[in-house]
This record gives C-alpha cells, sequence and structure tokens, in this order.
C-alpha cells in the first residue's frame, strides 16, 4: 500500500485515492484537490489515515519503506521551493498538521516552522533578511513542538515571556527586538533540557518524525476523544498528517494570515466573511490571541471598527483571494471555509474545507444555492442536518421585553440563552447534571473546554473573532455564543467576571443574545419562532419527496397545536396515563387504584369519565380530519399512589379509607420489577372498567366533536403491551362492545380502529398471529428495546455512557435503534404482520421516531409513518425526506 501521497508543484497523482478523504483527511483531500485544479498551494504530502490507524494499533515502528516514502515525498517539496531540508545557508521549513476524514476543529495538533535549529535559524535570517522575523520563527516552533510533540507545559514558555515583556516594560509582543527573542530562545531551550532530562531537539529529521507521531497520537487524545463522541465520530478512523512547505504571514507588512468564509456562517448571508491580521502567523487568528481585522470594507463599516480591512489594506492580495472564493464555491458548490496566509503580497491557500454553519446560514445557503442554480433540491435537502433545525425551532428573546444591556460582543452563533453563570468547564458540567441552566462565562474557550461548552446553554467570552475556538464550536453544537466581549474582565481565583460597573458572580444569571452580541443582566422573556422563509421552502421540499407520513406523540392540546404548526399529520401516541397525573383528578386516580373492590373503582371511575372525555374532545378538535392514536392506561398503577404522610393523609379525608387501609392497599401493590409487571393490557385484562371507562370517553368524546364539527374524527385505540393474540382478542371485544353501547346510545355510529403496540420481543416474533386481531401496529421501540436488550430504561444511565465508550454499542440504543439487533424484532414484526394483512398501518411511536438514523431505517423497512414529540417533528420531516432520496 502507497502510505503516502504529495501535492503541489507538479505532483499530479491520478490514484483516486490521494483524493479520497476516508485516506488522506479532509484537510489533505482537499490541498490535493486545489492544487490540481491551480489554486496557489505550497507543496507538501500527507501521509494517510490508514498509517495512523497501524501506528495505533502497533506503535512507533515505522517500518524502511515509509520512511523512503517520505524521504521521497520531502525531496518533491525541496525541489518545487528550491530549499533544502536542514540546509543551514537556506533551510526548508514545513508545517505539520493533522486532517481527519471529518474536521474536528482545534481537536487536534499542528506544529509550525518544522526545521528550525540552532544553525538553520541563521540561514533563515539571512535569506530573509530580518533577524528578527528568524528568531521569532524559531522561539515560536520550540514553543509549540514542547507543548505538542514534547508534552511540555506550555505555561512555562509563556511565564518566561512574560517575564521578558516585564522587565524590558513593553505591552505587546511586537515590541520585542532580535535580540529579546534570541535571548529568548536560549531561555526556551534551557527550560526544555531541564523538563527534559536532554537537549531539545535540533535534528531536523528526529523533529519531523516526532512530529508525525505526536499528530497521530493526538488521535486518542483525551479532548479528541470527548469531541468524537459528541459528535459520533468513530474511533477507528484514525488521522492523515499533512506536511507542507511553510509560507510566511509574518514577513513585515505585506504579508498576513486569516481565515475566511466565502458566505457568513452565522446568517447565510452571500458576502465574503473572514477575518486576517497583518504580520502574524497561522494560529494567532484561531487562537484570539491579537484581535483580528474585518476581510471585507463593509464588514468593517457594519462593525464600525478602526483597524483597515484587508481589502483597504491589501487590495491586490484581497483581489486574488475573491478569484479564489469563487473558483471554490464554483468547484464545491458549497459555502468553503478557507485559511490562507499571504507572505510578502503572494496568496497561498493552507485549507479548504466545507464550512461549519449555524442552522440558519445552512438552509439560506441551501435555498439560495438552488436559486443560483449552484446545486438541485435533493442536494439542498441532503445538506440539512435534522438535528440542527432544533436551534431554530426554540424560542428567541421578545424583542418588546425589557433588557438590562451589559455590555455588545460579537454575534458570534445565533439564538438566546438564560442561565446561572458559571467560570469554568467543569462546574458548567456538574450544574448542568444537576438539572440548572448555566452560561460559560471564560476570557477565551480552547479544546479542554469542550465538555463544558455542551453542558452549558450559551457561552460568553471576552476575546477572540467570529473565528475563534468558541464561536466555531458552538456553531457547531447549535450553542448560542457571545464572543470577544472585550468589557468583560474575569477574576478566575475569585470567581467573579465584572462588565463595566457590573460584578457578576458565579451563580447570577445573565442572557446571551448570539444573534446581537448583547449580553444582559437577568432572565429575559422568550417569545415562540415563526417558522417561514428559508425554513418554509425547504421543508416543502422535503415534504414533497418523502413516502413516510410524520405523526405526534402528544396528549394536551397545547402540545397538539404546536405540533401541528410544526407539521405533524396525526397523533401517532396519545399516553393516557399522562391526563391522570393533572392535580384535579390525581385523587380520583388514587381512589380508583385503592378501591378495595370493582365497586369501589366503579364510583372513582365515574368522576374520571367526563375529564377524559373533555380531554379527548379538545384533542379531536385540535387534530380535526387527521387520525389521532390513543393508548389506553399502560404504567404499573403505584405510580400514581401518593408519596409521602401529607398526600396519604389527604386521600384518607378524600376517601374516608383509613390511612391504615390506604398503606397496606399501597404494600399490596408494591412489585419488585414494576417494568415487567402488572402494567399495559395487564391492567386491561385484571381490570376491565379501567379500560371500558376509556373506550367510553373517547367514543363519547368523537361522537360530540363529529355532531359539533361536522367532521368525524377516526379514532385509532391503541392496546399496549400485548405480547399474545389472546390479550388483544379480549381487549378489542371489550372496545367493541362499549363502542356497540355509545353508538346505541348515541344514536350514531363511527368510523375506528383496534390496534397494538408491538413492544414486546414475543409480540414482533408472533406478529402473524397478533395482526389477525390488530388493524395496526405501532412499533413501541422504548419498550422493545429495554426488554430485547434486558436493560431497563429508568436506570440505565449509569452503565450505558461507558458502554457507548468502549464501542459496546455505537450510540446510546434508547436514543438511536439498535438496528442490528432490535431492528431485525421491526422488520420481521413488519413483514409478518404484512403477511397477514397486506393493508395493516405500520408507524413507530418510541423515542426513536424522532431520531434521524432510526428514521432511516424505518424508510427501508416501509413503515406507513414515523411519530415523534412536537419539536422533533421538523427534523423528522426532514429526515423522512433525506431516508427517501
Ligand atoms: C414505547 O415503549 O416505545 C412507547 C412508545 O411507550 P412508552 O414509552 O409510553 O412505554
Ligand atoms: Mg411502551
Amino acid at each position: 500500500t502507497q502510505y503516502v501521497y504529495t501535492f503541489g508543484g507538479d505532483a499530479v497523482s491520478d490514484d483516486p485515492r490521494a483524493k479520497d478523504k476516508t485516506i488522506t483527511g479532509g484537510k489533505g483531500a482537499n490541498l490535493a484537490e486545489m492544487a490540481s485544479i491551480g489554486l496557489p498551494v505550497p507543496p507538501g504530502f500527507t501521509i494517510t489515515t490508514e498509517m495512523c490507524v497501524k501506528y495505533l494499533a502497533e506503535g512507533a515502528n515505522f517500518d524502511d519503506a515509509l520512511r523512503a516514502e517520505v524521504a521521497s515525498a520531502l525531496g518533491h517539496i525541496e525541489q518545487t521551493v528550491g530549499k533544502k531540508f536542514g540546509d543551514p545557508a537556506d533551510p526548508l521549513l514545513v508545517s505539520v498538521r493533522s486532517g481527519a476524514r471529518v474536521s474536528m476543529p482545534g481537536m487536534m495538533d499542528t506544529v509550525l516552522n518544522l526545521g528550525l535549529n540552532d544553525d538553520t535559524v541563521q540561514g533563515l535570517s539571512t535569506v530573509s533578511g530580518d533577524e528578527r522575523f528568524a528568531w521569532d520563527s524559531y522561539r515560536r516552533f520550540i514553543q509549540m513542538y514542547s507543548d505538542v510533540v514534547l508534552g511540555l507545559d506550555h505555561g512555562l514558555f509563556e511565564e518566561a515571556l512574560e517575564i521578558a515583556k516585564e522587565d524590558k516594560g513593553y505591552y505587546n509582543d511586537v515590541e520585542l527586538t532580535a535580540e529579546d527573542w534570541k535571548a529568548l530562545v536560549a531561555e526556551f531551550k534551557a527550560i526544555a533540557a531541564r523538563e527534559l532530562g536532554h537537549p531539545f531537539p535540533q535534528d531536523p529529521s528526529e523533529q519531523l518524525w516526532g512530529a508525525i507521531e505526536a499528530v497521530f497520537a493526538s488521535w486518542d487524545s483525551d479532548r479528541a476523544k470527548v469531541y468524537r463522541r459528541l459528535n459520533d465520530i468513530p474511533g477507528g478512523w484514525g488521522t492523515a498528517v499533512n506536511v507542507q512547505a511553510m509560507v510566511f504571514g509574518n514577513m513585515g507588512d505585506t504579508s498576513a494570515t486569516g481565515v475566511a468564509f466565502t458566505r457568513d456562517p452565522a446568517t447565510g448571508e452571500r458576502a465574503y466573511y473572514g477575518e486576517y491580521l497583518i504580520n502574524a502567523q497561522g494560529e494567532d487568528v484561531v487562537a484570539g490571541i491579537r484581535t483580528p481585522q474585518y476581510l471585507t470594507k463593509a464588514a468593517r463599516d457594519a462593525a464600525g471598527a478602526q483597524a483597515p480591512s484587508m481589502e483597504e489594506a491589501m487590495p491586490d492580495a484581497y483581489g486574488q483571494l475573491a478569484r479564489v472564493f469563487d473558483l471554490l464555491e464554483n468547484h464545491y458548490r458549497d459555502m468553503q471555509d478557507i485559511e490562507f496566509t499571504v507572505q510578502q503580497g503572494t496568496l497561498w491557500m493552507l485549507q479548504t474545507r466545507s464550512g461549519k454553519r449555524t442552522a440558519k446560514a445552512a438552509l439560506k445557503m441551501a435555498v439560495d444555492m438552488v436559486g443560483e442554480g449552484l446545486i438541485d433540491e435533493a442536494t439542498a435537502i441532503s445538506r440539512i442536518d435534522p438535528m440542527a433545525l432544533d436551534q431554530l425551532l426554540h424560542p428567541t428573546l421578545d424583542p418588546e421585553a425589557d433588557r438590562k444591556v451589559l455590555t455588545v460582543g460579537l454575534p458570534a452563533s445565533p439564538g438566546a440563552a438564560s442561565g446561572k453563570v458559571v467560570f469554568d468547564a467543569d462546574t458548567a458540567e456538574t450544574w448542568a447534571e444537576r438539572g440548572e441552566a448555566v452560561i460559560l462565562v471564560r476570557v477565551e474557550t480552547s479544546p479542554e473546554d469542550i465538555h463544558g461548552m455542551h453542558a452549558a446553554k450559551g457561552i460568553l467570552t471576552a476575546r477572540g473573532g467570529m473565528t475563534s475556538h468558541a464561536a466555531v464550536v458552538a456553531r457547531g453544537m447549535g450553542r448560542p455564543c457571545v464572543s470577544g466581549a472585550s468589557a468583560l474582565s474575569i477574576d478566575r481565583k475569585s470567581k467573579v467576571g465584572r462588565i463595566g460597573g457590573t460584578e457578576i458572580k458565579e451563580g447570577d444569571v445573565l442572557t446571551l443574545d448570539g444573534s446581537t452580541g448583547e449580553v444582559m443582566l437577568g432572565a429575559v422573556p422568550t417569545i415562540e419562532p415563526e417558522l417561514v422563509g428559508d425554513f418554509a421552502t425547504l421543508m416543502e421540499w422535503a415534504d414533497a419527496k418523502r413516502r413516510m407520513k410524520v405523526r405526534t406523540n402528544a396528549e394536551t392540546p397545547a402540545d397538539c397545536k404546536m405540533a401541528r404548526q410544526f407539521g405533524a399529520e396525526g397523533i401517532g401516541l396519545c399516553r393516557t396515563e399522562h391526563m391522570f397525573f393533572d392535580a384535579g383528578r390525581i385523587s380520583s386516580v388514587r381512589q380508583m387504584i385503592l378501591a378495595e373492590d370493582k365497586k369501589g373503582r366503579e364510583t372513582a371511575l365515574a368522576k374520571l369519565l367526563p375529564e377524559q372525555r373533555s380531554d379527548f374532545k379538545a384533542i379531536f378538535t385540535e387534530m380535526a380530519g387527521l387520525p389521532v392514536t390513543i393508548r389506553l392506561l399502560d404504567p404499573p398503577l403505584h405510580e400514581f399512589l401518593p408519596q409521602g404522610d401529607a398526600e396519604f393523609e389527604e386521600l384518607a379525608e378524600i376517601t374516608g379509607y383509613g390511612i391504615d387501609h390506604l398503606r397496606r392497599r399501597a404494600d399490596e401493590l408494591h412489585e419488585f420489577n414494576p417494568m415487567l409487571g402488572h402494567r399495559g393490557c395487564r391492567l386491561g385484562i385484571t381490570f376491565p372498567e379501567i379500560y371500558e371507562m376509556q373506550a367510553q370517553a373517547i367514543f363519547e368524546a368523537a361522537i360530540e366533536v363529529a355532531v359539533e364539527s361536522g367532521e368525524a374524527p377516526v379514532p385509532e385505540i391503541m392496546i399496549p403491551l400485548v405480547a399474545t393474540k389472546r390479550e388483544l382478542e379480549i381487549l378489542k371485544a371489550l372496545v367493541d362492545k362499549i363502542a356497540g353501547e355509545v353508538f346505541d346510545a348515541k344514536g350514531k355510529t363511527l368510523e375506528y380502529l383496534v390496534g397494538t403496540m408491538i413492544e414486546l420481543p414475543r409480540a414482533a416474533l408472533m406478529a402473524g398471529e397478533i395482526a389477525e386481531e390488530g388493524a395496526f401496529f405501532s412499533f413501541g421501540t422504548n419498550d422493545l428495546t429495554q426488554t430485547t436488550l434486558g436493560v431497563s430504561r429508568d436506570d440505565a444511565a449509569r452503565f450505558l455512557n461507558p458502554y457507548v465508550e468502549q464501542g459496546i454499542y455505537p450510540r446510546d440504543p434508547f436514543v438511536s435503534l439498535d438496528i442490528e439487533g432490535v431492528g431485525q424484532l421491526v422488520e420481521l414484526g413488519a413483514e409478518r404482520g404484512r403477511a397477514t394483512r397486506p393493508d395493516i398501518k405500520l408507524g413507530i411511536c418510541g423515542e426513536h421516531g424522532g431520531d434521524p438514523a432510526s428514521i432511516a431505517f424505518c424508510e427501508k423497512v416501509g413503515l406507513d409513518y414515523v411519530s415523534a414529540s412536537p419539536y422533533r417533528v421538523p427534523i423528522a420531516r426532514l429526515a423522512a425526506a433525506q431516508a427517501a432520496l
């Protein structure tokens, strides 16, 4: 196998592996692609992800074949650039960067200026004619290499630099002279030697192999693992290593470095967007150490910034860049995220990739690009991550509400969030775990903060631009973020922040508006989103492409209404027990449960009947013209029992039963394993009067709505936890009997269906027989997962995370269907059901009905609909369309 691929210069390879992201990684593949379409790319080579996988399995015994490949690829760079690696007179310097199949911003490591040592620094100084630049580059290299490759604490070097600046009375790095940097290099080397116990490596070849190994090893760093877990990236992919000739953005005022997007990644606006720094090196922009300047004059004007834009300061290089932007968009037909360097007036491209974007921007770009003829509707649909729509479905700040704006930073990632202030990622995680909404407030964020950013509702930073780590990661996660709020100062030790004259302590409440950059004291009220414009357009396209219907799981009129606005086409699961918990009726429910006998139960049920009837009426009215699946009572009765003395006393008063009696009944209802106990249809079999009451309420409500509105609902009555045909047979007969009675009494009939959930393995296996009784099946994949895996839904959290981390399950099987295992039962159930009853209606109503990967599986199995909670309905519509493409 070939493990090394060259790019740039006259390297033309027709090996498709060179441009295959799975082999050369995203960065390597795109560098090769850019070079091949004639863009200015410094020459370099990529060591494949396959080598990384080999390294991780076998360790660092790189063989001669690989060493030969690398040597020859290095020769390619030397020849193209006309410099030799390690040449003391005119050295070739290289960058070494990671590059996985998908971008993992800030997760992996980079080394710049590699090849510098005590000899080559002299050559660099002579050739560049800039001694200060040469020594600054050398000290940067020692700093980065020590941190990334040698694992030394970067704080040691930063401290030495700070002290040097203090001694000289400097404020800024740019004030250091060549002599200052020389002295610091000596000090940096001494620090490294002291910490390592041997000198800092001087041999360029040793430096190179050290860096290559460090990049491979960084694939398994803690922060990379966290990022992979949060983004469902398999650990087996590995990263490629890119070695590339250095170009310098820090060679004076005709040099610069920057990052840019071909369209605005926050709004999707068709305008070049980015930031650059004159006389700076790569990482300075991303790290948020200096505040970058705008790319375009328009952006600078809009922000009211002083420092000139690139368009104004370097019109020629800006012109080169603008041409490249257009070429790239036309080539990739997508918004690109770019890194570039201008070395003494000449533009060089260091990276391009499809840019991360907010959901709002993703929609706008997709719809715009269809209009521009760049892509078709199907591509537009496939471009949107269904889960990202979630960002748009949640409330935004009420424009009418009072707000006390403390400061305005950069609108780095849109959306509104209120929460309690915390100043570190660990606290953010701990507080979030106990259910608090938190706002993570930092000077700047780094990859080590990723778990805290994920736990937080919003992120606020004092430093960093729109392309800082905080901004990029927050946009990717869909967290609202305000960055670069320079009025904010933080004293980390005492956990106090200050914005202007306002002191902010840990636990104080702040509100962020990531769309305007406003930072506000206290919580600000929000309003519901309006699903119009690009969102509506894209959803229309999606609806036209999907085959499956999308219903919702809802049991209150408010939820039904919201779900309809989100596009629900019916109710797939109305969990009637949720209606029982209502404050006004829980005592009637308890009275029913704790009754001695049937008569006692009937008295209590008589009180519940009118209430259930009005619940169902409200739902049928809200869902006029759409199918409504109502599930009869499911959970074990003890869930409704009184808790604590006060509730027992209250119940004793209402029912007239003595406390002792009530406690004894409660004890009798105790179950060791209630999830496998007296619940679902087992309640209906043993206490038929409960289901009779519910059926009566449903039919009476349906008839009343039919009479009042002229539009008859078609109730689909669903029996839970069925394992055998006989259970369904008995309960269907019961429902039919009640239907007959109600129809007789009202003098009116109504169409209705009786069906069942398939949520036990036996039901799936016996689906052929069960379909003789049931007109429809709804796969209850929550219980089906629980019973197939033998994993309790309610207790799984304790061990499922480690299970997922160790790859035992690829994802939490209660979130994303275990297609391999549980999926077989769904497939089999569907097949056997259809064999008996070809027109049987099939749906899914477990949580998986709102999960895109599970929805794709449902499409494959040919289900008629998926049912998801209201906020997931648009996600399901889009995912169903993608599945059907
Ligand atoms: C299921 O088990 O998948 C289901 C939808 O029912 P519940 O979650 O109410 O048990
Ligand atoms: Mg269930």
